[in-house]
């Protein structure tokens, strides 16, 4: 059978969900071949295994930490000519496009990034991907070499499908460039406790409605009872309510959960190019003509300030 690579993003070890999804949409490909590399690299295999990897390809050496990504594409290079695959996916974070750009055109390939579903098309595999500030879905597919894709967080369900999972190690020889850019100091995020805002299965963010950075407890409440993560529109940004890195939209990120909560939010069109395609939408606004309501599965006419603490209310007393 055909052979998928897979590029696992980890931290010392520890798989990140992305990865498990793109493994789950691997399978509807082919047999998924891991990628792991760096610190921790060897305690991915368990659980690459457990979801559908039946070969873990691993490198470790210094050079992963130390520099920027070039040392991770002459390993996944390296894989790629090891393995020979029927095509390569890499999971849509910032790190993760410029590694699959890189790869691609050094492999003479086309690529496709922010997939949001991938299928196995006659020619190969065809992507879902939403345009124009999320105004189109599109399907397309890869017509040059061992299609490259990116795939976003999301975009599949997690699933457990055993394999082999053997482990392999992988020789890497490091290019001139790899030790070109030389990562002089890292400090690690304060953490929220929240999940990614990428990757989080839930998003509950808070607009201009919310009226101030103090009110933006209230988001964080009910985003905590659900266990999700806090997002913010650019006006609230703007205002210098919530920082920028939680900032959803075209020149923000851009998410897919499961459920998406605008509290306070209009639904400029800058604001849904990043939410646009979450699977189950949900508004509260005051103004029954705000464009959010456009496209919400559920949205609630009513003052943000009434209706989210009894939203945070109803959710605890169902949790129990
Ligand atoms: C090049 C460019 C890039 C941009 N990029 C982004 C981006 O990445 N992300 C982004 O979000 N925007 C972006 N914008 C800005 C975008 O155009 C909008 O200005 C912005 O999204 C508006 O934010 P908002 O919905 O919070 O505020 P508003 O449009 O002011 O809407 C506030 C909403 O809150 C409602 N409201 C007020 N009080 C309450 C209450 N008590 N209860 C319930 N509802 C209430 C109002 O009815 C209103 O609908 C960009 C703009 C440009 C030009």
């Amino acid at each position: 059978m055909a052979e998928i690579l897979v590029y696992v993003d980890h931290v010392a070890g520890a798989v990140h969900k992305p990865t498990l999804e793109l493994l789950t949409l691997a399978r509807r490909l082919g047999d998924p071949v891991a990628v792991a590399l760096g610190n921790g690299a060897e305690g991915t295999a368990a659980v690459l295994a457990e979801h559908g990897a039946v070969k873990v390809l691993i490198a470790d050496a210094p050079e992963f930490a130390e520099y920027l990504v070039v040392p991770k594409v002459d390993a996944l290079q390296a894989a790629y000519e090891a393995v020979g695959p029927t095509a390569v996916l890499v999971p849509s974070s910032a790190e993760g496009k410029e590694i699959a750009a890189r790869l691609a055109a050094r492999i003479g390939s086309g690529i496709i990034t922010d997939a949001s579903d991938l299928e196995n098309g006659a020619d190969g595999p065809v992507a879902t991907q939403s345009a124009f500030a999320a105004s189109y879905t599109t399907k397309s597919r890869v017509s040059k070499g061992t299609p490259v894709i990116t795939v976003k967080p999301n975009s599949a369900p997690v699933e457990a499908a055993p394999a082999a999972g053997t482990v392999e190690a992988l020789a890497v020889t490091f290019s001139a460039q790899a030790t070109g850019t030389k990562v002089t100091a890292r400090a690690p995020r304060e953490s929220t406790g929240r999940p990614e805002l990428t990757e989080a299965a839930i998003v509950v963010s808070g607009g201009r409605g919310v009226g101030g950075a103090d009110n933006f407890s209230i988001i964080e409440t009910l985003a905590d009872a659900l266990g999700a993560a806090v997002g913010a529109s650019r006006a609230a940004v703007d205002a210098g309510w919530y920082p920028h890195t939680n900032q959803v939209g075209q020149t923000g990120k851009s998410v897919s959960p499961q459920l998406y909560i605008a509290s306070g939010i209009s639904g400029a069109i800058q604001h849904r190019a990043g939410m646009q395609t979450s699977k189950t939408i949900v508004a509260i606004n005051k103004d029954a003509d705000a464009p959010i309501f456009d496209l919400v599965d559920y949205g609630v006419v009513g003052d943000l300030f009434e209706v989210v603490p009894q939203l945070t209310e109803a959710v605890k007393a169902h949790q129990g």
